[in-house]
């Protein structure tokens, strides 16, 4: 047998000795200490601490390795997944895990897996919903994973416009049960997630219809499969999606039921109830049951801003280590680097462009997510005693925010993709797993096009309020005031800028996001007030309009971080300005139009941002390390041959490739897969030989 090829050590002064020197010596320019910008990111050091824990608890276990996570049929790894499901619920009762540990966990493990949905909607959704008896029955049994669950809303034909859905709730007086019934296959409820394989419950959303009245969907429990073999009941279809674009790890499921019983006590009652007599109590108010809703939203502000922070580690890692052409420019003339050295990508202006304003764009989203988080928590409190003031703020903030943050960053983790060249299209590099995985954030929890409409719908609905009652306007839509004074009817204001140093004033950044976002509602309200515009006519401007008010909300909150962080940590406060800078710069560059369309932006001022942003990006060049450093993820968690915190990127991919499956363990020395039956006839010209024997 052929001698194994090893990878020897690298030479002194050789390509691969200089990618880890290159870590290190841009590691040794940051400006700014990482310890507090990490306990600032993850808020406390006891959070950042416990994120340590839970990540020694999980790379010890041989179940977690992601070496060979790619490796295998789905069938091979939807058993792997199970497998991980159950020995995460007994890491959990081993080591007594909170909800929140686990949240953690699911995220260091990085994957979708068959208990996801159970955690992360059915057990909320079931908290949130039902009643105080029904949870302390049901609770205990979903919380020790004896009684698994889904939630089951989206069907065939029907997904965003929940009133079209088919499945109906029928109640039986005579037998006090509700019969659950799919009238026809496009009633078949699809996509759920932990339903095609574990599920033993699930919670369905089917049309209420009481005496031949339909109430529109609730929330029905309904048992899927027996709790003594896991064979569906007799009235259940139920079954795995198939492959998906991503999330193969999960089991999305479709269900169908035909003319299946469940008790009247299976429908969620904490809010709207049916009696035993067939009777509907509504609930107190028409919109508490969104609670649930905005707290998955919520989260995945936080996941957009974390998932964006990894592809911007990757990348921004891999480019300060990866190398082309000589090319001397400003900023390898600052960077102290010889023009007789190869140039490291990350001093290349195109570079910065599109890798810099992502970790911008990870900072802000963090930071909003803290704010919004805070936001649900407070609301959670007034909602136990039926206070719903604050839940239109709040629901209308998280699905704008969801539907901004989650799109940005789809496009910022291909962007970087795109801008680490070859090796970023490699599974090994993390970032293709990342983008396929993330892609669906987009679309489930609300479409984000749709969102869109329903931050339309608030801010319209607080315009009016505010002109017609003059009730005073949340902090987040202060801006809409400016449409009082003019605003989005006709151009009377322009920005306060005569150089680009003026674009560094944080007043002077917040006023155009503000002018902009008055203007874009201002438009959208006279649309309908004045020019008679049906809303259903206006999808555009909504979208305009909610994007205008999610970059309002983001910097806004990236100010006032940066206002807090200058009290109390003064030696971040330096850094943390730039990136805000960046982030308001590159984020008005982006919409440039938008900003300028009125003459808010006339010539100058377009060509002083764009020099402020050109010397912003500049400047961080030499933070930029320090700054995905600080976010802290463990080379585990990233799974990335080139994002590898120690440079070592040429060795890992050439590791990588030497122990694909397809190289048969051989190491690059074994005869080729497939090489009898398909290659050697090729090659010995078989095909010729036999030809010429007829
Ligand atoms: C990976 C994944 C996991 C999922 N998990 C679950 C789950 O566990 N449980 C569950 O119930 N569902 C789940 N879903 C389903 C998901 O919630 C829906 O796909 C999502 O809500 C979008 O609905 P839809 O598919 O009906 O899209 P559609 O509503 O059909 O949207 C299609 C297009 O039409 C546009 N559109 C629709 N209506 C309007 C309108 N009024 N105005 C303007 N444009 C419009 C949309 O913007 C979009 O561009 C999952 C989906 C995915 C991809």
């Amino acid at each position: 047998m052929a001698s194994k090829f090893v990878i020897p050590p690298p030479k002194p002064g050789s390509t691969r000795a200089l990618t880890q020197k290159d870590l290190q010596t841009a590691r040794s320019l940051v400006s700014f200490p990482l310890e507090p910008m990490t306990e600032t990111i993850f808020g406390s050091v006891q959070d950042y601490e416990r994120k340590q824990y839970l990540l020694n608890l999980v790379m010890k276990e041989p179940l977690f390795a992601k070496h060979d996570r790619f490796h295998g049929s789905r069938e091979d790894r939807l058993l792997r997944a199970l497998a991980m499901t159950k020995r995460l619920v007994e890491l959990r009762d081993e080591n007594n895990l909170s909800d929140a540990d686990m949240h953690l966990v699911r995220q260091l493990v990085d994957e979708t897996i068959p208990m996801s949905l159970h955690e992360g909607m059915f057990l909320p959704v079931l908290r949130a919903q039902a009643s105080p008896e029904q949870a302390k029955h049901w609770l205990p049994l979903a919380e020790s994973y004896q009684m698994i669950g889904s939630y089951a809303q989206t069907e065939l034909a029907h997904g965003s416009n929940l009133s079209g859905l088919e499945t109906t709730a029928t109640y039986i007086p005579e037998t006090d049960e509700f019969e659950i019934h799919s009238p026809d296959i496009t009633a078949c409820k699809w996509w759920i997630g932990s339903l095609g394989l574990i599920s033993t419950h699930t919670l369905v959303q089917a049309k209420l219809i009481l005496k031949g009245k339909d109430y529109g969907p609730h929330l029905f429990l309904v048992p899927l499969r027996s709790l003594d073999d896991h064979k569906p009941f007799p009235g259940v279809t139920v079954g795995d999606i198939g492959k998906k674009m991503g999330f193969n790890l999960i089991d999305n499921g479709f269900l169908m039921f035909e003319h299946y019983k469940i008790p009247r006590t299976n429908m969620l009652m904490r809010f709207a109830q049916v009696t035993r007599k067939g009777e509907y109590v509504k609930p107190p108010h028409a919109k508490l049951a969104y609670g649930g809703m905005v707290f998955v939203r919520t989260a995945l502000v936080r996941l957009a801003g974390g998932s964006l922070a990894k592809a911007a580690t990757i990348g921004t890692r891999y480019a300060c280590v990866r190398r082309q052409f000589h090319v001397m420019n400003a900023n390898k003339q600052v960077a102290g680097v010889s023009s007789s050295e190869e140039t490291p990508i990350i001093m290349y202006p195109m570079v910065q462009a599109r890798m810099f304003p992502r970790i911008a764009e990870s900072y802000a989203m963090l930071f909003a997510a803290q704010g919004i988080e805070a936001m649900y928590q407070d609301m959670v409190k007034r909602l136990d005693s039926f206070d719903v003031s604050t839940l239109p703020a709040v629901h209308a903030n998280s699905s704008a925010l969801k539907a901004y943050c989650t799109g940005i960053a789809l496009d910022g983790i291909e962007e970087i993709r795109r801008a680490t060249g070859g090796h970023g299209f490699m599974m090994s590099s993390g970032l293709p797993y990342l983008l396929f995985n993330y892609s669906p954030s987009v679309t489930f929890e609300g479409e984000n096009a749709l969102l869109t409409q329903q931050t339309a719908r608030y801010l319209l609905k607080q315009l009016h309020k505010h002109q017609t009652q003059a009730e005073p306007l949340h902090p987040f839509v202060e801006y809409l005031e400016l449409i009082s004074s003019g605003v989005g009817r006709k151009s009377d204001r322009t920005a306060a800028v005569s150089s680009p140093a003026d674009w560094f004033n944080p007043a002077v950044q917040l006023a155009a996001f503000a002018h902009r976002a008055a203007r874009v509602t201002g438009e959208l309200a006279h649309a309908i007030t004045q020019c008679g515009t049906p809303f259903a006519d206006l999808n555009v401007e909504c979208a305009r309009a909610s994007k205008a008010h999610s970059e309002y909300v983001l910097v806004r909150t990236f100010h006032s971080t940066t206002r807090k962080i200058l009290q109390d940590k003064p030696a971040l406060y330096p850094v943390l300005k730039l990136v805000s800078d960046v982030f308001a710069l590159n984020t008005i560059e982006k919409s440039i139009g938008d900003f300028a369309e009125d003459g808010y932006l006339v010539h100058a001022h377009v060509k002083h941002l764009r020099a402020a942003l050109k010397t912003a990006l500049q400047d961080m060049m030499k933070d930029a390390v320090g700054l995905v450093d600080a976010w802290a993820f463990s080379d585990y968690e990233l799974d990335s041959t080139i994002g590898r915190s120690d440079g070592k990127v040429y060795e890992a991919l050439l590791e990588t490739a030497l122990a694909d499956p397809v190289n048969k363990g051989m190491n690059g020395k074994a005869v080729s897969l497939g090489y009898e039956q398909y290659i050697r006839p090729l090659v010995k010209g078989e095909r010729l030989q036999k030809k010429s024997k007829l």
